[in-house]
């Protein structure tokens, strides 16, 4: 769930000297090598039993399509059973959507993927359950244990405030009214009764026994976080992060390497750094509004500064690097291609560069095609787009296409098309993989003046490496001779060239200097 997040919103900082004269920052403390990740709605990705419904053994069958693409980890958006299309209202935390398969197909799809070296999470939506999970049915009755899992208006209740979103908090049932900071159809979570928190860390090592990987935490900072009031009151994050600090222990005791991203839609890398203590990330809203805006005015902009105080705020916080899972755009806001107008040399521009920052970028099912997609929700999470044509077999077909792209946006005309989009997401996250400090190293933002140059510098222990895109449809000419880098390692066009200290950039390409 997203809300409270003004999509325009960002850090107005003073751009960084010229010259690339930042000071250098210490490596990541991550470990392991990390990777590209893969955001799946399976109601949309892919039928294997002709119901026109996506299912588990749908995600088993295109594990081969994710691993070409070379994706290490894929989020699946919740399979839990649900009266809703999307599931963010949970009926059953220990079970399988029937829509989507069974208990047995899922341990046959993280058998799959384990194989092909994917890493699956899944999404854990514990702030609230679906007013239809058991609980609160059984809740209705003040006598009856559950009743203290959810929240209820006691007689100097203010009946009419607000909730983070602005809307009605409290809603009525009979003489009752129980707290709902999304809807009436999802009532919250009481995390102050100890029963259930309990209950939600056995929930998550259950599902660690089981196999996954970690966990995507839905609405994560709202699970104190109710009320518009309490927006920036200090005592609300503090009980938010040491329920995730309690929720983490309860993790580590049965696969400390549990990957946990967390959603917490805030503007600033200040509201989010806190966050990265209990978790290994959280997604980066106010990056994905700036690189977008970048690719789209051909301008850095403020790109740079950004990434320097992101950086700068998480490693104060967590000692560990600041970019860990940017992304470009999930199933909550207008589809890239959408945001883009369309304009594919601006796309490329956006995925080059979410896909040569450090950490973990994570791509939105789709995004690869230049899938485009605008609000109602429902139209920004439709049938992934196999074939060129749309009722091919294994095409979801729960929901029509309004974004009316044509038959190039799909996976068959992609793959057979070198110059595609799809090519070009492959090739660069095949880059990743061949040059460890891509994903690895730490940032330093590289400043230049030349308003249409997006660069930074990645240095691990062996590499440093400067990542520099020209975001422009007009060549662009850089002098390097004071700077270490010798020879272009990796670039998008073969007309980009490093000669007697000067960088040639095509137009709309990025290039990877050693
Ligand atoms: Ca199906």
């Amino acid at each position: 769930m997203i809300r409270h997040l003004a999509a325009a919103a960002l850090l107005a900082l003073a751009a960084a000297a010229p010259g690339g004269s930042a000071p250098v920052l210490a490596a990541p403390a991550t470990s392991a090598p990390s990777g590209v990740w893969y955001e799946i709605f399976v109601r949309s990705w892919y039928d294997t039993d002709g119901d026109g419904i996506g299912d588990l053994n749908g995600v088993t069958a295109k594990l081969d399509y994710l691993q070409s693409l070379g994706v290490s980890g894929i989020w699946l958006m919740p399979i839990n059973p649900s009266p809703s299309y999307h599931g963010y209202d949970v009926t059953d935390y220990y079970a399988i959507n029937p829509q989507y398969g069974t208990m047995a197909d899922f341990e046959r799809l993280l058998r799959e993927a384990h194989k092909r070296g994917i890493k699956v999470i899944i999404d854990l939506v514990i702030n609230h359950t679906s007013d239809r999970h058991p609980w609160f049915v059984a809740a209705r009755d003040p006598a009856d244990p559950h009743h203290d899992w959810y929240s209820w208006a006691g007689p100097h209740t203010d009946l009419h405030a607000e909730d983070a979103a602005g809307a009605q908090a409290w809603h009525a049932l009979g003489k009752a009214y129980y707290l709902g900071d999304f809807s009436s159809n999802m009532p919250d979570l009481d995390y102050d009764t100890p029963a259930l928190r309990k209950e939600m860390v056995k929930l998550g090592q259950y599902w660690l026994k089981k196999g996954v990987d970690g966990f995507r935490l839905d609405a994560a900072q709202h699970i104190y976080y109710d009320f518009k009031a309490d927006a920036d009151n200090p005592l609300i994050l503090k009980k938010n992060l040491a329920w995730w600090s309690e929720f983490r222990r309860g993790l580590d005791q049965v696969n400390p390497a549990a990957y946990v991203v967390g959603e917490v839609t805030r503007d600033s890398a200040d509201e989010l750094a806190p966050y990265f203590k209990p978790l290994d990330a959280v997604f980066d809203f106010p990056l994905a509004v700036q690189l977008i805006d970048s690719a789209k005015s051909e301008r850095a902009g403020n790109l740079g500064a950004l990434l320097a105080h992101a950086d700068t705020a998480y490693r104060k916080v967590a000692g560990k690097s600041g970019v860990d899972a940017p992304f470009l755009s999930n199933h909550d806001q207008d589809r890239v291609m959408s945001q883009l107008d369309g304009n594919p040399q601006h796309m490329r521009m956006a995925a080059a560069m979410l896909l040569t920052l450090p950490g973990h970028p994570f791509v939105y099912y789709g995004e690869e095609l230049g899938m485009r997609g605008s609000k109602p929700d429902p139209d920004l999470r439709e049938p992934m787009r196999w074939n060129r044509v749309p009722d091919a077999p294994g095409e979801t077909t729960w929901k029509s296409f309004t974004a009316h792209d044509g038959p190039q946006v799909s996976v068959q005309a992609q793959q057979g098309d070198a110059d595609s989009l799809l090519h070009y997401y492959a090739m660069l996250i095949h880059w990743r993989r061949e040059l460890p400090a891509l994903r690895d190293g730490a940032i330093r933002p590289w400043a230049t003046d030349n308003p249409h140059i997006a660069a930074w510098q990645l240095d691990d222990a062996n590499d440093h490496v400067l990542v520099v895109h020209n975001l422009s449809g007009q060549a662009q000419s850089l002098a390097l001779d004071e700077q270490p880098f010798r020879s272009v390692r990796l670039r998008s066009r073969p007309d980009t060239r490093l000669r007697h200290g000067r960088l040639s950039m095509a137009p709309y390409s990025t290039a990877i200097l050693q």
